[in-house]
Order: structure tokens, then sequence, then C-alpha cells
């Protein structure tokens, strides 16, 4: 039996799931590409923005080389490369205080974050066109993306996820959600997908 291909036009014509996947993907070509276009601007690499702006919105001791690089996908040594780029350009500020001597975490210098003020905008256009859609389809959307982002995570494609839904404070309600730690029910647009009390079971 032939293989189901999903970049094959026709058999996309016959399912959903597969022009949602294609779909997906074009999507991620719009991250890379805007991520590239600012690169360019800024005079550094789309990762050194992702690592900058990542910083800049994390707590201490998730700003480190290990946990960058499986937040990113990346390599421990690819992640050390840009943080040497960042930091010979006075982007960034290695403390070497709460650990070891080889480890340390990092922090944005205040150039640092004057960039980041800059480049965190690589994403606004993608953002305005996702605003035009009505509050039914955003919460439906959201709704489908933050399951998925869980059942990657779940599933092992996706290492690093800080969604409700895989949080130890995270409770299943018959009506909808509630969060031991705040004590409060949570509506499926209150979800989060980043959130910062989030802990692992
Ligand atoms: S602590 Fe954060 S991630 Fe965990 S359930 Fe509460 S809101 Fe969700």
């Amino acid at each position: 039996m032939k293989h189901k291909n999903i970049f094959d036009p026709e058999y996309q014509d016959q399912s959903i799931s597969g022009k949602v996947v294609i779909g997906l993907e074009r999507i991620s070509e719009v991250f890379k590409t805007l991520l590239w276009d600012k690169a360019k601007v800024l005079g550094i690499s789309p990762i050194q923005i992702q690592l900058l702006v990542f910083i800049h919105n994390h707590k201490e001791s998730l700003c480190n080389v290990s946990h960058l690089a499986k937040e990113f996908n990346i390599t421990k040594p690819t992640v050390s490369d840009a943080v040497r780029a960042l930091d010979k350009k006075g982007y960034l500020i290695k403390d070497y205080s709460s650990s070891d001597n080889r480890s340390y975490s990092i922090q944005l210098s205040q150039s640092g974050k004057q960039l980041v003020e800059e480049a965190a905008d690589f994403i606004t256009p993608l953002q305005g066109q996702i605003e035009y859609l009505d509050k039914k389809q955003l919460e439906a959307l959201f709704e489908t993306l933050s399951t998925l982002i869980y059942k990657l995570n779940r599933s092992g494609i996706l290492q690093v996820q800080r969604t409700c839904y895989g949080c130890k404070f995270y409770q299943k309600e018959k009506q909808g959600h509630y969060c031991n730690l705040m004590e409060k029910p949570l509506s499926t647009s209150e979800i989060r997908l980043d959130c910062p009390e989030f802990e692992k079971p």
C-alpha cells in the first residue's frame, strides 16, 4: 500500500488533519522569516534574539546553558557559542555566584535590555493577524493549541512546556479547571502556556 505522504497535495485534499499539519508548517515558516528579518536589522542571529527575549522574560533558574538548550531544542555548545557572542557585544552578564565555578546563570546587561525592547516586536506582524479573529475563534484556537502542546510534550516530541495541564497544581474539574496554587478556578482561556509558577508533578 502506498505510504500516506502528507506533503502530497492530492492526499492533503482528502485529509483535514494533513491540511492542519501543513498549515502549522507554514506558520513555523512565518516565525523563521520574521526572526531572520529582525536579526538582519539588529546584526545578531535569530537564536541570539530568541535567547535574549527568553532571558528577559524568565526567572534566573531557567537562564542557564543546560535549560536553554532544552528550551530551544539545540545543543549546549550551540547555546554556549551564542552566549559568548552576546557576551562579547556586552548584552549579557554571566553570574557564577549561585553554583560551582564552571556553570553560571545568565542575566541581561542594560544594553541587552534595550536590545530586547527592539527585538521582541519581531512577532507583531503575526500577532496583528491573529488579533483579527473574533473572540470565539480565538478561544477555540487556543484550546486546540494548548491541548496539542500538552500532548506533544507527553509524547516526548516537545521537551519543555510550562502549561497548566502538566503542572502539579492543576486539577481537572467537571466544569473546567482549577489551580491549587492560586486557589481559583480557571476558564479554558485562562489556562497558561508559560506559567512562572509551573512545577512538574
Ligand atoms: S501554577 Fe500556573 S501552571 Fe500550575 S496550575 Fe496554576 S496557573 Fe497553571
